[in-house]
Order: structure tokens, then C-alpha cells, then sequence
């Protein structure tokens, strides 16, 4: 994937639905008050490494027949896996209904299989999650998590099948993150987003699912954020996965779900599992699992610093020295924009700390900066 697919992603584009943002004196005054990021070395708290899921043809979301049992796919979620959870694990429940067998395997303990089972137990399937790791230690743990279908296919492999249906999980993965939006435990709140470009492009396309789930979305091409040329401004979920994903656990096991520690090392393995209905959510391991070649990592990092709990904005922003993301938490400010294709190691790389930290304490330099 190109980095041009993360920005496109951000919906850099015509003014459609949405309003046009006060320009001038208003605009100005209104982004010098918002509190500055205070970002230094002796704020960090720590920083993690994860590596995204990431097929061009987008992520994979199909039933098939091995030997006796029914396997449904939903894995190869790149950047967005939470985002499109509710979308996507719906879809892949249905797939599992079908055969109206009462037990279910779900492979995976990640954001994909967490919601799959979770969604089944509720319907009366006898659901058993069975995963090699187990929240904390998933890549859905490490994400950030801007609300935002982005980076998740390239623009030139995906087809025009798989965009007709991506539209239609966006918008069921937005309506299904609404109803836990600000209950107590879930890690999930609005922020106030600005996505901002350098310069401003010749048409705007609508953002992913339709800007109508984009609320109060507006467009400016001056007095923006930090000084950017171009900037859209909407109210985003934010959702911390340590929160969420421990309170979807529950709720699943609430709801009858099981969990069972276990690695698969093969297929062989899975086909001799008991229950004929296999809902395959192993995100990353799928490519070693059933054999899927497109499957690529893209590997991330963010650190954390100190929280701010005056800071209620998030911003993508890129800049000369690559992208850079804010998003804020109760715990902390996550600080982001590393994107490397094809890169398995899970060792944090000290020069984009660097540029994290000094690249989000110069944009906070120019918060009073408005063009
Ligand atoms: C730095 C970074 C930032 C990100 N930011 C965002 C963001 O802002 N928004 C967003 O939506 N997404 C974001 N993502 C992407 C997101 O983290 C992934 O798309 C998502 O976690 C995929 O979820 P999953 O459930 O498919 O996989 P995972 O969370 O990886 O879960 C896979 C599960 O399968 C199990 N498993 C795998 N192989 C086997 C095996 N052989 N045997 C048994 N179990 C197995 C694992 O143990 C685990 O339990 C980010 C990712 C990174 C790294």
C-alpha cells in the first residue's frame, strides 16, 4: 500500500454534506485556546510495537467447507481492525449461523474474535474462543484507536465487490460502537478530530461509509489547526482497547463464551477440533494457518505520554518527516504515525520516538500559528 492510501483514507477531498468552518478571526481565537500537547522525552511512559494485519485486496471476510467443518474467515484487517469490528464480526457471525450447529469455535482473542463471539454467544451458540494470546498481549491491545476506516487495502488491488461491501460494514461498525460510547468501563469517547492536509485538493470525496457518521463535519482551507493549508473537522470515537477489550471479554463470557489457551500449529489442528463451525479471527497467524500469501505485517509503534486530561482533540497531521497522530486517553496521549511494510521485528525503533516526540512538540508550537 502506498502512503497515499493512509491520507486519501482521511478523506483529504468536495464539499458535500457538510458545513464550511468559521475562517478568519474566529477560527483563530478558537484554536489558540486548545490546550498544547506537552510532548518531551520526560513525559514518555512507554512505547509499544504492533504489527497490522494487512492484505491489498482488503480483509478477508468468506465461508468455505474443509473436510467436515465449516470455516468462516474475518482476518486481514491492516489498520482498522477495531474500527471495523462490529462491521465485520457481525457479518461473520451470520456466516456462522447458517449452518445452525450449536457449537462454535472462534480462533482468536483480538478485537475480530472477541466481537464474533461475543455476538454468537448472545444469539445461544455454545461458543468456545480458543487463541494463543489473550488480552493484554494482542495486536488489538496495541492499537490506538482513532475511529477511522483507514489503511486497510490498496486502492489499485481492492475491487469494486469488496468496496460495495466495506461501505455497508463501515456504517454497521459505526452504529455498533455507539451505544458504548462514555459507559463506565468501556474506554470509548468522543474527541473533537481534525484531519488536516498540506494542501488543498482539487475535489473532496466523501469520507469512508458517508460523511452523514462523521458529526458536525466541516471543511476549512484557512485559519485550520497548526497552520495547516486544508483541514476537516469532525467528532471521532476514540476507543482504548485495554478498556474495551476486557469489557467485551466479559461481556462474552457473561453471555456463555469460553476461553481456551491454545496454539494451532497447523490446520491439522484445527480441523480436529470438536465443533464443526470454526470462525477463523486470527488476524496476523492466518497467513501461517491457512496458508494466505498476501497477508503482510505493517509494523506500528506508538508512545504514550503523561495524560492531559484538557486535551479532548485528536489530529493527523503529515508533515515533512512522515504522518503524525495524537489521539488522547483517561491513561494517556498516544502519539503515532509509523507505517512499515513488510517489517516483523518487535523492537521499538528509537529514532521514530524521536521524531514522535519532536514532531507532536512542534506542532503544539504552532497551535496559536493559524493560517
Ligand atoms: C501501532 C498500531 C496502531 C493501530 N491503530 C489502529 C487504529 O487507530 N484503529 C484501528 O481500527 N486499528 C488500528 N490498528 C490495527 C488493529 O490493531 C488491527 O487491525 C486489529 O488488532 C486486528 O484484530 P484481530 O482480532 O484480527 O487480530 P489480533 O488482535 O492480532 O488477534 C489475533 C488473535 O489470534 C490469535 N492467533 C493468531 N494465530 C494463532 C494460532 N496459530 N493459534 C492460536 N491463536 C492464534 C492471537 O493469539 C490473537 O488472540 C493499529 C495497529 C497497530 C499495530
Amino acid at each position: 500500500m502506498k502512503r497515499r492510501d493512509f491520507v486519501s483514507g482521511l478523506g483529504l477531498a468536495t464539499l458535500g454534506a457538510c458545513t464550511t468552518a468559521p475562517t478568519g478571526q474566529a477560527a483563530r481565537s478558537f484554536a489558540a485556546q486548545l490546550p498544547p500537547v506537552k510532548s518531551s522525552m520526560d513525559r514518555v511512559t512507554r512505547t509499544v510495537v504492533g504489527l497490522r494485519p494487512y492484505r491489498p485486496e482488503g480483509y478477508r471476510l468468506d465461508s468455505e467447507t474443509l473436510g467436515d467443518k465449516t470455516v468462516i474467515h474475518n482476518y486481514g484487517h491492516g489498520g482498522c481492525g477495531v474500527t471495523m469490528s462490529w462491521g465485520t464480526a457481525t457479518v461473520a457471525a451470520d456466516m456462522a449461523s447458517a449452518p445452525r450447529a450449536r457449537d462454535v469455535a472462534v480462533l482468536g482473542c483480538g478485537v475480530q474474535g472477541l466481537t464474533s463471539a461475543l455476538i454468537l454467544a448472545r444469539r445461544g451458540h455454545d461458543v468456545t474462543i480458543y487463541a494463543a494470546d489473550l488480552p493484554p498481549h494482542t495486536t488489538s491491545n496495541v492499537a490506538g484507536v482513532l475511529w477511522l476506516p483507514t489503511g486497510y487495502f490498496d486502492e489499485d488491488v481492492a475491487s469494486p465487490q469488496f468496496h460495495d461491501m466495506d461501505r455497508k460494514l463501515i456504517r454497521l461498525a459505526y452504529y455498533g460502537f455507539l451505544p458504548y460510547v462514555n459507559r463506565p468501563g468501556y474506554g470509548v469517547s468522543w474527541a473533537d478530530h481534525y484531519s488536516l492536509g498540506r494542501r488543498v485538493p482539487a475535489a473532496r470525496d466523501e469520507l469512508p461509509g458517508g460523511d452523514d457518521i462523521y458529526p458536525q463535519l466541516s471543511v476549512s482551507t484557512s485559519g485550520n489547526l497548526f497552520g495547516y493549508a486544508y483541514q476537516q473537522r469532525f467528532n471521532a470515537l476514540i476507543i482504548d482497547p485495554d478498556y474495551y477489550l476486557d469489557a467485551i471479554l466479559k461481556d462474552a463470557q457473561i453471555a456463555g463464551a469460553k476461553v481456551v489457551r491454545r496454539s494451532f500449529g497447523s490446520i491439522d489442528d484445527v480441523m480436529a477440533l470438536k465443533e464443526s463451525v470454526v470462525v477463523n479471527c486470527t488476524g496476523l497467524g492466518a497467513g501461517a494457518l491457512f496458508g494466505d500469501e498476501s497477508l503482510r505485517p505493517i509494523k506500528g509503534q506508538l508512545t504514550h505520554l503523561l495524560p492531559q486530561p484538557e486535551i479532548t482533540y485528536s489530529y493527523v497531521a503529515p508533515t515533512s518527516e512522515g504522518i503524525l497522530y495524537m489521539f488522547p486517553r483517561k491513561t494517556g496521549l498516544v502519539l503515532g504515525g509509523t507505517h512499515e511494510f513488510g517489517v516483523s521485528t518487535m523492537e521499538p525503533d528509537r529514532a521514530e520516538i524521536s521524531r514522535m516526540v519532536t514532531g507532536h512538540a512542534a506542532l503544539a508550537d504552532r497551535l496559536g500559528a493559524v493560517a
